[in-house]
């Protein structure tokens, strides 16, 4: 029998998600929305570094405004390893060095990506080899999006986002992320919703009725066509996102006004997603957007679930 020893340190990373179709149901009992989301992972991502350690620390860097991503222990990364070594009976720590490409409160899933590698990375430290579906339901319980960070791909969410089906997608879509250099909270963003339906009874969405992605979504996914899916876009936050931040309007119009197919807020924003035609067009965009002065990065998708790198 042969035995292999345990990594003294593991490197994994996730990716960061736009929303491609976010539709918001009912409020429910937990406080959280039923939720129909089409995702799709795209190629910015979270670097988690793993090394064993008796105490549980996190240490970040990366490209991105780190100010408001806090290290201590309600870092999402250090929860994630926690009950990961709560559920195994794991009883030693972690040291994480989180190196970070995801804009920060972008609305982009940047925590649920440290999340799920850290998750993943720990795993494989610690040896604990935990079940794929186990890990899939631990990964629930940090946060909506964490599962997707995990899963990558394309895919449909539906419960709070936390249920996954896979969606079929062809080719790769060529991404255009304006960036704010402030974020929006996504309870805030969910509670001007809920203000907005309560002013207006009539949209109210019944509590009997699961709000579901639309048929021509999953086929503009399939057809690998982005023109298909500029016209399926859709976020029921983005109204409220924009009342809550007026000047992502112009950013959009401005996008559209340049060649983009079509923008949507990604998520809770206020990062505002571009569509482009092709390579091309992406890199035109780009160059219009940033001569604007706004912060602009490229990304393709779908891309990997986290996976990791070495160990
Ligand atoms: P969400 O939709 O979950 O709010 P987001 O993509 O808009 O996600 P994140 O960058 O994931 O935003 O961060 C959301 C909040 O979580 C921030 O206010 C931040 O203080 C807190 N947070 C905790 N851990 C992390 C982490 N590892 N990376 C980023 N933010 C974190």
């Amino acid at each position: 029998m042969t035995t292999t020893a345990s990594p003294t340190a593991v490197h994994a990373r996730a990716p960061g998600k736009i929303n491609v179709f976010l539709k918001v149901g009912a409020l429910l009992d937990d406080g959280y929305h039923d939720v129909a989301i089409a995702y799709q992972a795209v190629s910015l991502y979270e670097d988690v570094r793993a090394t064993a350690a008796d105490d549980f620390s996190v240490e970040l860097s990366g490209t991105v405004d780190l100010s408001r991503v806090p290290t201590d222990a309600s870092n999402i990364a250090i929860k994630a390893a926690r009950l990961l070594a709560r559920t195994t009976g794991y009883r030693g720590g972690v040291h994480l060095h989180i190196d970070k490409h995801v804009p920060v409160t972008g609305g982009m899933g940047g925590g649920s990506a440290d999340a799920a590698a850290t998750l993943l990375a720990c795993d494989t430290l610690w040896g604990t080899q935990l079940p794929r579906e186990r890990m899939l339901e631990l990964a629930g319980q940090l946060g909506a999006d964490v599962p997707f960070a995990l899963t990558g791909g394309t895919a449909i969410g539906t419960g709070r986002g936390d249920q996954l089906s896979p969606a079929l997608a062809k080719g790769q879509f060529q991404w255009v992320l304006a960036l704010a250099d402030y974020g929006l909270s996504t309870p805030a963003v969910y509670q001007e919703l809920d203000r907005h339906r309560d002013r207006h009874a009539q949209d109210i969405f019944p509590a009997s009725v699961a709000p579901t992605v639309d048929t021509n979504v999953l086929q503009a996914l399939r057809a690998g066509d982005p023109h298909m899916l500029a016209d399926t876009l859709y976020n029921d936050l983005q109204a409220p996102a924009l009342h809550l931040q007026p000047r992502l309007t112009d950013v959009l119009e401005l996008g559209e006004r340049n060649g983009a197919l079509a923008g949507v807020i990604s998520g809770s924003g206020p990062t505002v997603a571009f569509l482009a035609a092709d390579l091309d067009g992406a890199l035109e965009l780009q160059i219009a957007l940033s001569a604007a002065q706004l912060t602009v990065v490229r990304a393709t998708g779908p891309v990997h679930g986290a996976r990791i790198l070495s160990a």
